[in-house]
Order: structure tokens, then sequence, then C-alpha cells
């Protein structure tokens, strides 16, 4: 990875390498963090942040869950992802917003300061250049999703991702592409880092948000162009084996956009080709980035 040269910090565009924490910050050791995930895509309307204050507002709406007061307001966020942005010369970028508990005093309720920084980076497609147009393999992770009532699934903390990496991790080591979690239920619950699709007679089929997983800001805008293009759309509790039975599948994510899947568990999906639903969507998303989707919710927010 190459790393851009400004970072923001605490309020101030400091130098890539001068952007450090003290080592004993309470976030590195308890996973006293949250964070965001956000693209800036160029538009033939110049470069835009897709749901940059829809994303920014899920930042505090997490810190709000661990009981985290971030010293920055809304507007001063937005405005540093812009600024970032721009100081690295990026149009095509990833935005990292985030924040944690810092250095002050030991044990788990230390009233510690918090900090807060925005990186950004040059990013392409996450699950590899070819996934978006052939699918992925993937399989159901050994590894469930967090209980209700144990740690919060709505809420986008660095800690989560403890989860996120087991099913990750050992998906990537059996050679699939990416891992599905069943929440403690047993039924579905979504991937490592991205929300899970299914087509049944040409509707779209979601988990809902009550099974352990992060209610994303990509699923809500598909959620939203399918009601606008006439796609059914149904949220459900959804048992494993309907990813053997679905005519397609795929998940989504800002990350990893909209990513088919052509197997689950080594089962072929459908005819293995991502669907004409998965397609449409597709089409539909990426065409609020060359125009051919218009922004009918004020989606894209200018840099
Ligand atoms: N679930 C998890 C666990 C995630 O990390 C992400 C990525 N932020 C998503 C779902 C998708 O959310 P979004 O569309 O808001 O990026």
């Amino acid at each position: 990875m190459q790393y851009p040269d400004w970072i923001w910090h605490n309020g101030d565009i400091k130098r890539w390498q001068d952007a450090t924490t003290h080592i004993m910050a309470h976030g590195l050791h308890y996973g006293s963090s949250v964070f965001e995930g956000i693209r800036c895509y160029e538009t033939p309307d110049g470069p835009a942040i897709f749901r940059l204050t829809d994303h920014n507002k899920r930042l505090y709406a997490s810190a709000r869950i661990y009981d985290m007061a971030l010293p920055y307001d809304l507007d001063t966020i937005n405005a540093a992802c812009r600024e970032v942005i721009r100081r690295n010369g990026l149009s095509r970028a990833y935005l990292r917003p985030f924040a944690w508990r810092g250095l002050g005093g030991f044990g788990l309720s230390a009233e510690t300061p918090i900090e807060m920084a925005v990186a950004t980076w040059f990013m392409g497609p996450y699950l590899g250049d070819e996934a978006l147009e052939t699918g992925i393999d993937a399989c159901v992770s050994s590894w469930q999703r967090f209980a209700p009532n144990t740690i919060p699934a709505g809420a986008k903390a660095g800690g989560n991702y403890l989860s996120g990496q087991l099913i990750a991790r050992e998906a990537r080591r059996l050679g699939f592409g990416e891992g599905i979690a069943l929440a403690s239920t047993g039924l579905l619950s979504e991937g490592a880092g991205e929300n899970l699709f299914l087509v049944f007679d040409g509707a779209l089929h979601t988990t809902p948000v009550s099974a352990a997983l992060l209610n994303g800001i990509t699923r809500n805008s598909l959620i939203t162009l399918a009601h606008d293009h006439g796609i059914e759309v149904v949220e459900r509790d959804l048992p494993r084996e309907y990813l053997y039975l679905c005519d397609e599948l795929f998940m989504c994510g800002t990350a990893a956009e909209i990513t088919p899947i052509r197997s689950v568990d080594g089962r072929q999906v459908g005819t293995g080709r991502p669907g004409p639903v998965t397609r449409r969507l597709q089409e539909l998303f990426f065409g609020l980035f060359d125009g051919r989707t218009p922004d009918r919710h004020g989606w894209l927010e200018a840099l």
C-alpha cells in the first residue's frame, strides 16, 4: 500500500508519519474505537463523497452506544474528510474517520481523552478486480456473530472487528474469497464486513438488523434504489440453507460495493454467473457515479 502524505488528527493536518498516538492508549488495548468507511467517486460533476453525512452520523451513533463524547462536531469531521482528500490530491478514494479512547489512566472505565483522525487513501475494488464481474466463492464461517446484548452489532466499533477478522481470515485460509456468518440463533447474519442479499423469483431478500449485523449504508441505498425501480425487497430472517436455494446472491458494503457470490460452501449459486437482479442493482448503483442513475436522494456530496 502506498501511503498518502497527509492525515487529519485532533484538528490539524499532519504528515502521515507524524499522526501518532501513545502505545498505552485505551483504544489499542480494549478495542475502544469507533470508525467509518466511506468512498469518494469520480463523477461527471467532479469528485463526490457517497453519503458522507449519513456515514459520519453513524460514527456519532456508534460513539453514543459506547458513551464516548466526541470532541469535534459533525460539520468539523465532514470538513476534515473533504480536506484530506483534497490535500492528498485524490479523487477515487476511501475515507476512514475514526475516534478512540486515548491515554489517560488505566482500567476499563477510565475517562481518557478521546482522539479523532481522518485518513484517506486510493482504493479500487475491495475483494479483487475481477470480483465485481465474476463473483467470489464464499463459505459459511465456523464463527458466529455476537449474541444479542453481548457486543452491539449496530455499532461500528473497533472491537467488533475481532469477529470480522476471525470470519475473514478463516475464509481466506480455506481458499474462499469471503466468509458469511450465522447469528447466535443459527440464522443468517452477514459477511465479515458486508451485508447480504439473496434473490428469489426476482425479489431481494435481506437479513434484518436483529440478525446481529451492521445496518449498512450500502444496504440501505440498495433497498431504496430497488423501491425506486420497482424491485421488491423483503427484510426477513433467513435460514442457512436458503443460501443453497436462491437464484442469486451478493454482498454489499462501502468497500465491497456490490460483489456477486458465485458459490457458497462449494455449491454453485444459480448459473454461477451474476444474475439479472444483481446486474441491475450494480448498474443502478454504479450509475449514480457516472450519471446514468439520477441522484434522487442527494447522496452525492461534492468534494
Ligand atoms: N457489515 C459490516 C460488519 C461492515 O463492516 C460493513 C462495512 N462498513 C457493512 C456491513 C456494510 O456497511 P456499509 O454499507 O455502511 O459500508
